[in-house]
């Protein structure tokens, strides 16, 4: 039987750290500001820029954010960025995606300067993360090694399999788990023999969007499974890429969806606030 990893809980407890930090920071004069951008109204995005905001104010970290039409151009998009880069004031800045179609989300992520970009999205992120460089690590893949080094799981020396190579979740968290010391194995789509694969892995990292997809016929007796899928089923019950109750009693430990990465996602976006003014030199 699994252990269950309680990423409500952990969140929870990461959130009051930063709390002591942030309060610390400006007994000391120094003030953190977010700025997050969306664009549009989409329904899912307009909760999560609310979810970012409540995270912000609970820990002490100020916010801002715009709310712009569908119908804002690029142009005018990349205006801004470029005004909030060059505010002091602001020490994050973070656009929703998606983006509507006329924007191109590459251009809008390079825009962001590197010293502010707390999504960690930007190719300079990406690069100092691949070199092991300070910088901003994308917040889910860096919630994951949260989640495994809080619940005393050894990650060095162990076959880790991330499935899914999304530049957000995939990539990332490959490159964090080899800097952690794992052997590591990205598959995705076109891997041959996939189940074989993934029964190699002491550790399994899923993010490939496909309701209940990972049965335990894909998992290595006592393995730790990490489900990052946010997905609805065909009831609309919220569910992850891995089928839960069927591989429950294969593994040693297993995210539930929800509550288990989801809610570290926040709380490692509100850590990238609090580091950001240690890249930026102002702590
Ligand atoms: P993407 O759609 O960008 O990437 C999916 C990846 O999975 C691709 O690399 C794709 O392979 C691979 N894949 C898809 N189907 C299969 C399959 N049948 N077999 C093997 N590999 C497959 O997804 P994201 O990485 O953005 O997100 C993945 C999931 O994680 C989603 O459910 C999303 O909602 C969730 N998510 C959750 C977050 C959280 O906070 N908990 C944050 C971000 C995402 P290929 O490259 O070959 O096409």
């Amino acid at each position: 039987m699994a252990n269950i990893i309680d990423g409500k809980t952990i969140s929870a407890q990461i959130k009051e750290e930063l709390a002591v930090k942030v309060k610390e920071l400006k007994s000391k004069g120094v003030d953190i500001c977010l700025c997050v951008i969306q664009v549009g109204n989409d329904p899912a995005s307009s909760v999560y820029v609310k979810n970012k905001k409540k995270g912000c104010e609970l820990v002490g970290i100020d916010s801002v954010s715009y709310e712009l039409p569908e119908s804002t151009t690029q142009e005018e998009l990349l205006e801004l960025i470029e005004k909030l880069n060059n505010d002091e004031k602001i020490n994050g800045i973070l656009v929703q995606l998606p983006l509507p179609s006329h924007i191109d989300e590459n251009a809008v992520i390079e825009k962001i300067s590197p010293l502010k970009d707390v999504d960690g999205f930007h190719p300079v992120s990406v690069g100092n993360l691949c070199i092991g460089r300070p910088g901003f690590v994308s917040c889910t893949p860096a919630g994951i090694i949260e989640l495994l080094k809080r619940s005393n799981i050894d990650i060095a020396g162990k076959e880790c399999v991330v499935l899914g190579r999304s530049n957000i979740v995939g990539k990332p968290m490959s490159i964090l788990m080899l800097r952690q010391n794992a052997t590591v194995t990205i598959a995705h789509s076109k891997t041959a023999d996939l189940k074989s694969v993934c029964k190699r892995a002491d550790i399994l990292i899923v993010a490939i969007g496909k309701s209940r997809f990972i049965d335990s016929g894909y998992i290595k007796d006592g393995a730790v499974v990490i489900d990052v899928g946010i997905n609805r089923d065909e009831n609309n019950k919220l569910c992850g890429d891995v089928d839960y109750d069927d591989v429950f009693d294969k593994c040693s430990y297993i995210t539930p969806v929800p509550g288990g990465v989801g809610p570290m996602t926040i709380a490692m976006l509100l850590n990238n606030c609090v580091d950001s003014v240690v890249l930026q030199g102002k702590a």
